[in-house]
């Protein structure tokens, strides 16, 4: 059963920005009660070390934000023709956010250690231990149904394997990083698989980026041309 005593934790915060939006913000919010006009779409992990609206400094009404386990955009065809058949989230709120938000931007952060890219590398080294100890070697296969994370980072399977197979001789914090990266790329090249956002970037411009954060630095890294990740600091 549901509980309806809010917890101190929240309620302490909630307390804050009450006092605080009665101070600061409370034309601010009475303009967005009208409508929202966000500039800017981020595509990010659910992880709590890693808030957009903070790295940002963004207010509200300024950034639409989609968040899932390590910021993954399945591509248009896990969704399939059914319309029944799955609940697509993440593409309706990218829909929503181009088509009928009209952002400017969007964009895929990825940060370090993201627990949703270990699981998808975990699962691409124990794969290959398999491969590589021969058929038969491998423990027998769990015949329980998949977690809904391992399904989820699935959609990593093939850029973990080609990260572990293309780096032999780099160490565990390596790959990890190499795969964060990866996944950025990925996400912003299945994005380009809609077709509303290709006609989006054909008519009206709308920009792809890729970023990265490095939560013990607390700082930001900008995806270049080349799919290189540079810290914003170094680039002035
Ligand atoms: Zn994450």
């Amino acid at each position: 059963m549901s509980s309806s005593t809010m917890p101190d934790e929240l309620a302490d915060g909630y307390n804050r920005f009450v006092s605080k939006r009665a101070e600061e913000q409370q034309n601010l919010y009475r303009e967005l009660g009208q409508g929202q006009a966000p500039h800017t779409l981020v595509i990010s992990c659910a992880d709590s070390r890693v808030d957009p609206a903070t790295i940002f400094g963004a207010g509200p009404g300024e950034l639409f934000v989609i968040r899932n386990v390590a910021n993954i955009v399945p591509p248009p065809s896990a969704y399939g023709d059914d319309p029944k058949a799955p609940l697509a989230g993440t593409a309706a709120a990218l829909e929503f956010a181009v088509d009928h938000l009209r952002v400017s931007r969007i964009v895929v952060m990825g940060h370090a250690k993201c627990g949703g890219v270990a699981a998808a590398l975990g699962q691409a080294q124990k794969e290959k231990a398999e491969r590589d100890t021969g058929p038969g070697q491998a423990a027998g296969e769990d015949q329980s149904s998949p977690s809904y994370i391992s399904r989820w980072v699935g959609l990593m399977a093939e850029d973990g394997t080609e990260t572990v197979i293309n780096n032999p001789a780099m160490d565990q914090d390596g790959l990890q990083q190499c795969l964060e990266h990866q996944n950025v790329r990925s996400s912003l090249e299945r994005i380009q698989g809609f077709p509303f956002i290709r006609k989006a970037m054909d008519e009206r411009g709308l920009t792809l980026h890729g970023a990265w954060f490095s939560i013990a630095a607390a700082e930001l890294f900008w995806m270049q041309d080349n799919g290189e990740f540079l810290s914003v600091e170094d680039q002035g």
